[in-house]
């Protein structure tokens, strides 16, 4: 068996229209674009990069695109000064501190002091509340893009027939795990979370149907634990250096043999991480409706 790729590129690029669609019915209705801005502390390389990706699709969708570029040392006070700044504004519907921050800041503090209606990341606890009820919220970008992959690869968008699969999410970070285990239970899976004090990885994943990876180790789910068949989601994005002394980017799944036998596979890189953007350009729509009633 040789899987079917499960193109992220594609679906994000659709994604992006439909918002973008959405983006222009709601400037012919309220006057005014949506607006998403993202906020950097400190000059990592990285996250400069994400940055200014979130920014050109942000304007590309059709909504006004914000961005603060504070220094390393900035303080917390004047980190939550900005986001109060933020929230008060009318014309900001999204807003996005990216992680992770300088030392001398707590994150925890800064997400919880975002307005949860402005909380494009899903990060504010009320929204991770919301997601474990069930019930509706912003939801994190990289899981909800997942979600988005495996209802595809289930045959469609109701993704009914999830509904009693086995599932392992491996890695539980509030970012990536936690989420995607909650959108899959919620989505009538039966879930499995898997971390670095699992007992028998192996054996876990060799019971599911759905597997998604998100853990940061280069090839660490093995292609012979997959189940035939399997749907495999690859959140990972790591950088190894090459015997040519250039690099590459892998995810967490060993491709070549995961290829051999699931069902469905995303790659590394055209896989999960277009769908992240295009969820935050999703989640930053649904908020500017929320905000205006609509
Ligand atoms: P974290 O480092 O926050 O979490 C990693 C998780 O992996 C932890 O829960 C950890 O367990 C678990 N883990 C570590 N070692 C093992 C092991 N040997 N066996 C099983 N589980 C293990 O990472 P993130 O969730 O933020 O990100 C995960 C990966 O996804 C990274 O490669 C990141 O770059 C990528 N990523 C990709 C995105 C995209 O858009 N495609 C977006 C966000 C992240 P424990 O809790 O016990 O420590």
């Amino acid at each position: 068996m040789s899987a079917v790729l499960i193109d992220g590129k594609a679906r994000a690029a659709a994604l992006r229209a439909e918002v973008a669609t959405g983006v222009a019915a709601f400037v012919a209705t309220h006057g005014r674009a949506p607006g998403l801005t993202v906020v950097l502390v400190g000059d990592d390389p990285a996250s400069a990069v994400y940055v200014g990706s979130k920014g050109k699709a942000t304007r590309e969708a059709g909504m006004i695109s914000g961005e603060y570029r504070l220094p390393a040392d900035t303080s917390e006070a004047d980190l939550l000064a900005l986001v109060a700044t933020l929230n008060a504004d009318p014309a900001v519907d999204g807003i996005l501190v990216q992680m992770p921050l300088p030392k001398q800041i707590d994150s925890d503090r800064v997400i919880a002091a975002i307005d949860p209606a402005k909380d494009v990341d899903g990060l504010h606890p009320i929204n991770t509340g919301l997601l474990v009820s069930g019930r509706d919220g912003l939801v994190p970008c990289t899981p909800s893009g997942c979600m988005l992959l495996i209802n595809e690869a289930f045959g469609g968008s109701s993704g009914s027939n999830i509904a009693g699969a086995e599932a392992v999410v491996i890695g539980r970070s509030i970012l990536v795990g936690k989420p995607m285990a909650a959108l899959l239970t919620n989505a009538s899976a039966t879930v499995t979370v898997a971390h670095s004090r699992t007992r028998d990885l192996a054996g876990h994943v060799a019971r599911a149907d759905i597997v998604v990876a998100a853990v940061g180790i280069p090839g660490m789910v093995k292609g012979e634990w997959i189940k035939p068949g399997a749907c495999v989601i690859d959140v990972g994005i790591n950088r190894i250096a090459l015997p040519d002394g250039k690099t590459r980017l892998v995810g967490d799944i060993d491709f070549e043999g995961a290829m051999a036998r699931a069902g469905w596979i995303t790659p590394v890189p055209g896989g999960v991480g277009p769908m992240t953007i295009a969820c935050l350009l999703a989640n930053t729509l649904k908020a500017a409706r929320a905000r205006a009633g609509a």
